[in-house]
């Protein structure tokens, strides 16, 4: 149970953040939703996710890509709560394309979205769980911050980048009742990887049911889809206390993707 704990899940309005986010409320953590989307949507989300689980949930429309707006988001969490004991970074992005064709303003969005704005979360995160004693730090890299894919360099060099930048955290923290771990999902059916499939089809030249077939699928040896649930009943498990000595650690769920 987490009841007491305040959780801060970036890019929550969808998918496996929205995912992990019902997941720690439902274990009674309060909830600090970030991301895009509709305003009236999003709202609507927090008002569920409170009276389902009888926790406070908050939300911030913190753009990930602008350390100025992270610094105002933890100013509110703090305000709120006092700090935050769970930190899942999660808002990520996606472009693919050739490296010679990629756009650089999609390099520079890919970089500070799903790397720089992990290290600015943390190093705002962990004064408060430095003064606890106890904290997690949860991030949901993916099965391309172990292995590489053509067409995604941005992607794959960000999440290599989320691995290093785990270990070293979980270094720098691991007498302090910290943890920092990576989750690695292979393909989850999400907002993130249906829009990459067209990208796909005409990066490779190929249909779009044999992105998914064939490029998609074919790299999970299970030949199924990764859940959202999966992956937020594993975090679920990171941030318990049987978790404790679970720290530095890069882990695939990914239906055998990497055993490759
Ligand atoms: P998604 O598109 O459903 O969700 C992404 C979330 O990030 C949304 O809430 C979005 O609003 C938010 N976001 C995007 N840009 C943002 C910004 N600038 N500032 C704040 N929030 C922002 O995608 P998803 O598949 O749920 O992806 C979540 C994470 O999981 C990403 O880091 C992704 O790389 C990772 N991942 C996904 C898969 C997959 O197959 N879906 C596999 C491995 C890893």
């Amino acid at each position: 149970m987490l009841k007491g704990k305040t959780a801060l899940i970036t890019g929550s309005t969808s998918g496996i953040g929205l995912g992990i986010a019902e997941h720690f409320a439902a274990a009674g953590s309060n909830i600090v939703l970030n991301g895009m989307g509709d305003a009236a949507e999003i709202e609507a989300t927090r008002a569920r996710i409170a009276a389902t689980h009888h926790v406070e949930v908050i939300f911030s429309d913190a753009d990930m890509s602008k350390p100025d707006a992270i610094e105002a988001m933890f100013l509110k969490v703090d305000e709120k709560f006092g700090g935050v004991d769970i930190l899942v970074n999660n808002a990520g992005i996606q472009y693919v394309a050739p490296v010679d064709d990629f756009p650089v303003s999609k390099w520079d969005a890919i970089i500070a979205i799903n790397l720089t704005s992990s290290f600015h979360t943390t190093r705002l995160a962990l004064p408060w769980m430095k003064q606890k004693k106890w904290g997690r730090i949860i991030q949901i890299a993916s099965a391309h911050a172990l292995v590489a894919s053509p067409f995604k360099s941005a992607y794959v060099a960000a999440k290599h980048g989320i691995a290093g930048l785990t270990k070293t955290v979980a270094l720098e923290v691991a007498e302090q009742g910290i943890t920092v771990n990576a989750i690695c999902p292979g393909y989850v059916w999400t907002p993130l990887v249906q829009k990459q499939v067209p990208e796909t089809a005409k990066a490779r030249g190929i249909s779009e049911d044999e992105v998914v077939n064939n490029v998609l699928l074919a790299a999970q040896p299970t030949k199924q889809f990764v859940t959202i649930g999966q992956v937020a009943a594993f975090a679920g498990f990171l941030a318990s206390d049987e978790a404790a000595s679970i720290t530095g650690a890069i882990m695939p769920v990914d239906g055998g993707w990497t055993a490759h």
